[in-house]
């Protein structure tokens, strides 16, 4: 999968996408990533991005001029290919992160893992300029949850990482997303607990049907023990 991600701070992905399953998937090729930094598509000597809110009040709202450029660019870039990939095909799913958003879900996470190519635009300040959804350069806007925080950055790592672990083959066995918490097979509800090693922590005991080797009972224990 392609995911594009256009910011005005880059550098904030360092770090999440960029160590352990993430960094492995990234390296096998299952998850191509693009970051475009948003002030280099701003307007004139200061590249400006945002600018005062119509109709007053704090904060700057980032403009929709300069947003449109980057989306229609990564568009462009997208259909010409790179030196990895052949040209990815069509248009990708474009995701405004947003806490006026629909909340993000396991089930949206595997539909959005169905895409071969997302766009995901990070907001910052007062977030932007309506005109790009309204126009039609937005395809859904999601929200991670009823809180706000500085920009969409997080809730971008958030997306790419929830979504990466859908792709096949990101996960090795070990790693498995068949039976988790709000997984289908475990009828959307939270997973059972896990234990391991030693049998016996500071008086604390593993379940004895954990140890007992019966199959059908620990399965019958971990049905009992999903929680709703
Ligand atoms: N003025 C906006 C409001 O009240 O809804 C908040 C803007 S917020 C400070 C700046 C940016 O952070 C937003 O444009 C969005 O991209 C991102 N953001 C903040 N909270 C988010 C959330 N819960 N989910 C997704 N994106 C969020």
């Amino acid at each position: 999968m392609r995911i594009d991600i256009l910011t005005l701070f880059p550098g904030m992905f360092e770090g999440p996408l960029t160590e352990s399953i993430i960094d492995r998937a990234r390296g096998k090729g299952h998850l191509d990533l693009h970051f475009h930094d948003l002030r280099t598509f701003g307007l004139g000597r200061y590249h400006q991005v945002d600018d005062a809110p119509y109709g007053g009040g704090a904060g700057m709202v980032m403009r929709a001029d300069v947003i449109v450029k980057a989306i229609e660019t990564v568009l462009g870039e997208g259909n010409k290919g790179n030196k990895r990939k052949k040209r990815t095909k069509g248009k990708p799913w474009r995701i405004y992160l947003s806490p006026r958003g629909e909340r993000l879900t396991q089930a949206g996470v595997e539909k959005l893992a169905k895409h071969e190519w997302l766009l995901l635009l990070c907001g910052h300040y007062e977030g932007i300029d309506q005109r790009v959804i309204d126009g039609g350069w937005i395809d859904e806007e999601i929200s991670i949850g009823d809180y706000v925080l500085t920009g969409g950055e997080i809730p971008a790592m958030v997306l790419i990482d929830a979504v990466a672990r859908q792709i096949p083959g990101v996960l090795g066995k070990d790693e498995s997303a068949l039976e988790e918490s709000f997984s289908a097979a475990l009828g959307r509800k939270k997973e059972y607990p896990h234990y391991t090693r030693p049998e016996e922590f500071r008086g604390l005991p593993v379940p004895a049907v954990l140890l007992s080797g019966h199959h059908k009972e620990i399965e019958k224990w971990r049905k009992a023990n999903v929680r709703a």
